[in-house]
Formats: C-alpha cells, sequence, structure tokens
C-alpha cells in the first residue's frame, strides 16, 4: 500500500474525527443518565471597559441667571478634538442653547441652524398591500414616472401568492411588464408598494367626492374640511395622527387646501380591558369575546353595554354582572313603546306638564352628552326617562299627544345607541322609514329649565320673606334656606327655635320663643 498526497491529508482529518467521537461519547452518556448541569463556562477575565475620556475643560462662563456654561474640548467620532459646552442645568437649556450658539459663532465653529426631525417611515415595502409606486425602469431611459393619464396604477386582482417571503408583485409577469412611457421598448414596473398610511393621511379629502376622476379630490368639495371631529387610541398619536398632519400641512403649502390642520377636535377613547383589570390578552386568558354576548343578548344590548361601562376616554374593566341592567332597560323601552297606556278621561293637567317639562329637560342635557362623548351619562339619562314614563303611565291621566311625544323622544334619543330596536319600534308603531334619517328631537331652553316654587317663609305666622326654590327641592334645603334668609335671621335674633312647620312647595313657619 502506498501513501500518496491524498492519504496524508485524509489520514489526519481521520484521527481528529476519531478523536471527537471518542471524546463525545462520554459526555453524551452522563448527560443521558445523571441529567448533570451542564459545565461552568470557562472563566475569562472581565475585560476593563475603556474609560471615556474626560472633557477638557477650557473655560467657565456664568450666566445672568447663574446658569455655568462650560467650554469644553472632546474627541468626536472621527477622533478630531472639537470644542463645545456643557450645561449643567437643563431646567436652564433653552438659555444654554442661545450660549452656546453665540459661543459657536464668535469662534467661528458653529451657527444657529432649525433641524426637523420626522418620525422614521418605510415608504416602500416588498409586499402586495399598499399602493403602487408608479414607476418604470427603463433600460434605455432610466426611472421613468408613469404618465399622470395612467395613473392610478392599480394593483392586480389575480395575483399568486406564494410560500417565497416576497411580494407576488415581483412575479406577476403581466404587472411587471410594461412599455416604456418614453420609447415605448419593455421596462419594468416597480413592484414595491407604498405603506398604507399613504392612504389614510389624506384619506378625509378623497371622502369629500369619491366618484371625482379628475384628480384626488374635487377642489370645490374640500372647503368642507377640517373635520369636526377625531377618534381612535392613544396609539394613533406618534404615527397616523403625525402623518395625517404632515400631508395637510405639505397640501397647504401645495395650494392643495387651504386648512393648517386636518380636524378640529380630537378625543382618544379608553381601553376595555379584562374582568380583571388588566389589558386583554390570550396570554392571561383574560379575553372577553364580543360575539357570544351578541349572539345571546344582541348587539344592541352588548354596545349599550360598553357605552355605559365607564367613561368613553377612560375605558375600565369588563364587569359581566353590569349587562343585566341594560337588558332591562332595553326590555322596558319595548314595552313602554308598544303597549299602551290606558288613557283616562280625566287628564292630569300638572302631571301633564311635569312631563312635558321633563322631555325637554332629558333632550338637553342627552345633547349635551351626546356632543361631549358623555356616553355612559347620556345612557343614565335615558334610562331616568324611561322610568319616569313608566310611572307616569301607571297612572294613565296624560294627554295622549304629549304621552307619543315623549316616547318618541325616548327612541329618537336612543337610536344612535340602539339602532336595531329603535328600528324595529318605529316601524312597530307606524312611522316612517328610518328612525335614523329623522332629525334629532329640539328643545325649549325654557322648559327644559328646573321649574322653580315661591315659598313662604313666616316667623311665628307673620309673613317676613319669598323664597324661589327648585320644583324637586327637599324639606332641608328649603328650611336651610329660610334660616339663610336675612329677613328671618332679623327676627329670630338670637332667640330658640322650638319648631319649624313645613308645607311643601308652599310655607315654612318658624316657630321661636
Ligand atoms: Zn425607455
Amino acid at each position: 500500500m502506498k501513501f500518496g498526497v491524498e492519504e496524508k491529508i485524509l489520514w489526519p482529518a481521520f484521527l481528529i474525527g476519531v478523536l471527537a467521537l471518542f471524546l463525545s461519547v462520554p459526555a453524551v452518556q452522563a448527560q443521558g443518565t445523571q441529567n448533570l448541569p451542564p459545565p461552568p463556562a470557562p472563566w475569562r477575565p472581565k475585560p476593563t471597559p475603556t474609560p471615556k475620556p474626560e472633557p477638557e475643560v477650557l473655560d467657565v462662563i456664568k450666566t445672568t441667571s447663574n446658569l455655568v456654561m462650560v467650554p469644553v474640548s472632546v474627541t468626536d467620532q472621527t477622533g478630531q478634538a472639537v470644542q463645545g459646552l456643557k450645561v449643567a442645568d437643563f431646567r436652564l437649556l433653552e438659555e444654554g442653547k442661545q450660549q452656546e450658539i453665540a459661543y459657536g459663532e464668535a469662534r467661528g465653529f458653529g451657527a444657529p441652524r432649525v433641524t426637523y426631525r420626522m418620525r422614521d417611515w418605510l415608504i416602500s415595502r416588498q409586499r402586495y398591500w399598499g399602493t403602487p409606486i408608479p414607476i418604470i425602469y427603463c433600460p434605455m431611459d432610466g426611472v421613468v414616472p408613469v404618465p399622470e393619464e395612467d395613473l392610478p396604477v392599480l394593483l392586480p386582482e389575480d395575483s399568486e401568492f406564494r410560500p417565497t417571503g416576497e411580494s407576488p408583485l415581483k412575479y406577476d409577469e403581466r404587472f411587471k411588464n410594461v412599455p416604456c412611457p418614453v420609447s415605448g421598448g419593455p421596462a419594468e414596473r416597480e413592484t414595491d408598494t407604498m405603506d398604507t398610511f399613504m392612504d389614510s393621511s389624506w384619506y378625509q379629502y378623497r371622502y369629500l367626492s369619491p366618484h371625482f376622476g379628475e384628480g384626488p379630490f374635487d377642489p370645490s368639495k374640500v372647503d368642507w374640511v377640517p373635520v369636526d371631529q377625531y377618534t381612535g387610541g392613544i396609539e394613533h398619536a406618534t404615527m397616523h395622527l403625525l402623518y395625517f398632519r404632515f400631508f395637510t400641512k405639505a397640501m397647504r403649502d401645495l395650494g392643495l387646501v387651504t386648512i393648517d390642520e386636518p380636524v378640529t377636535r380630537l378625543i382618544n377613547q379608553g381601553i376595555i380591558l379584562g374582568p380583571d383589570s388588566q389589558k386583554m390578552s390570550k396570554s392571561r386568558g383574560n379575553v372577553v369575546n364580543p360575539d357570544d354576548y351578541v349572539d345571546n343578548l344582541g348587539a344592541d344590548v352588548f354596545r349599550c353595554y360598553l357605552m355605559f361601562i365607564g367613561p368613553w376616554e377612560d375605558g375600565g374593566p369588563y364587569r359581566p354582572e353590569g349587562i343585566e341592567g341594560v337588558t332591562r332597560w332595553l326590555h322596558r323601552v319595548w314595552n313602554l313603546t308598544l303597549d299602551e297606556p290606558r288613557f283616562a278621561d280625566a287628564i292630569d293637567a300638572d302631571a301633564t306638564r311635569d312631563l312635558q317639562r321633563r322631555r325637554h329637560k332629558t333632550v338637553r342635557v342627552v345633547s349635551e352628552d351626546m356632543e361631549t362623548f358623555r356616553f355612559n351619562t347620556m345612557l343614565a339619562r335615558l334610562m331616568e326617562y324611561t322610568n319616569e314614563l313608566s310611572r307616569v303611565k301607571d297612572s294613565g291621566r296624560i294627554d295622549p299627544a304629549v304621552w307619543n311625544d315623549a316616547v318618541e323622544t325616548l327612541l329618537l334619543m336612543t337610536a344612535p345607541a340602539a339602532p336595531h330596536i329603535t328600528e324595529e319600534l318605529w316601524e312597530r308603531t307606524g312611522r316612517p322609514y328610518s328612525i335614523h334619517t329623522q332629525t334629532w328631537p329640539s328643545f325649549d331652553p325654557a322648559l327644559a329649565e328646573d321649574e322653580q316654587l315661591t315659598v313662604v317663609v313666616q316667623v311665628n305666622g307673620k309673613v317676613r320673606d319669598r323664597l324661589t326654590v327648585p320644583v324637586d327641592a327637599t324639606r332641608e334645603q328649603v328650611e336651610a334656606m329660610a334660616m339663610a334668609s336675612d329677613k328671618v335671621a332679623g327676627q329670630i335674633d338670637g332667640a330658640a327655635v322650638r319648631n319649624v312647620v313645613y308645607v311643601p312647595g308652599r310655607l315654612v313657619n318658624i316657630v321661636v320663643t
């Protein structure tokens, strides 16, 4: 057997391989049989961190507000020594900035300049979903924009999604291969798409004229902006809100719009937490599935419950027991509307007037709550109003026209919160389709005010004062007002009060000795 060149190289490799096999076998056995902890990592000395060179102090400047500025010499990334200033107190940052600028200018190494920092926004993505980038690459003419008459570039609807990890547009030959707009020769379309923020940053302008074909939006419709209300979660603050404002400012500078801000009011909604007051997550197992409630109780009950859970801006924990009350309320609205009261022959004029007043008052407060997104108190007021209607209905002595009006108002005010049930009730009571195209109920401010009563105040049976009190004031409130009256205090003048006689809504008689 001859040992050639090949064997000479193979032999050492073979030996190393056998050695490795030999050494590894005991280790495998030890792990398999005794389950020992892994051997400790070999000890190595900890690397000593290179100390940052302390800036060399060149000078100390004291300013009018005792701000200490320390001119220093530091080494920059390229290893060059540069002069700078250190400010000790950041409360005085603005003044420090001015001092720094002056210092830099005087020594000729700096000048003031405003710079902008836009949050990084990835404009092109390697995926299908997004706005196509209207660019064509031609081997002859280079980068050519898609001519305006060919805009917008639409995404193909028959692209094949393959597990390549890449955009299907890259493999869509019909989308990709286009004639060059300049020479007509073969060219390729850009297959990256823009981030979806590219659409959502200005869609509010397109919504004004969605069928307009001559451009992004009809300039004659654009004076409808700004948008009155922006709602969303706080997580939009550094993304959509920023881009949406940036687009408006850029569009303003281009002369497309005349407004500075795209929206006039922002309200962030809170988050509905899990029953354990923690953010809902699959890993915590505290996710509430709305579908189960919608299937059992209906979408209206569930929506009203979410509105009722707490202030809209705060959110709050999901408490399933609270849904019962909302269910009962909507049942009451249903019965109240469909069961006609048995109207008595003799109408109670006071009760009728009270109901009218209650109706105007409820429209006022519900309208206010609606405009300020206080949906939880809005529903509480509608529930109170429903209770009042139930009470009045049992008496049966209300003017039928006033009763009808009161119930119609209840349906109209409840419609935004419970759209399905109210539409059904609207139809069953023979009203014209649809409840959602009716005007919002109006109120008379005078009637919406609390009704006032005049209460006579006597001291030992002699009239001393007259008080104007709300119709629903309690005995304690009226007595306290009577005692606080200057005219009454002058009569009592330190005498002991033996008794107070109260005739509700009419009279207070203070008996003194
Ligand atoms: Zn070309």
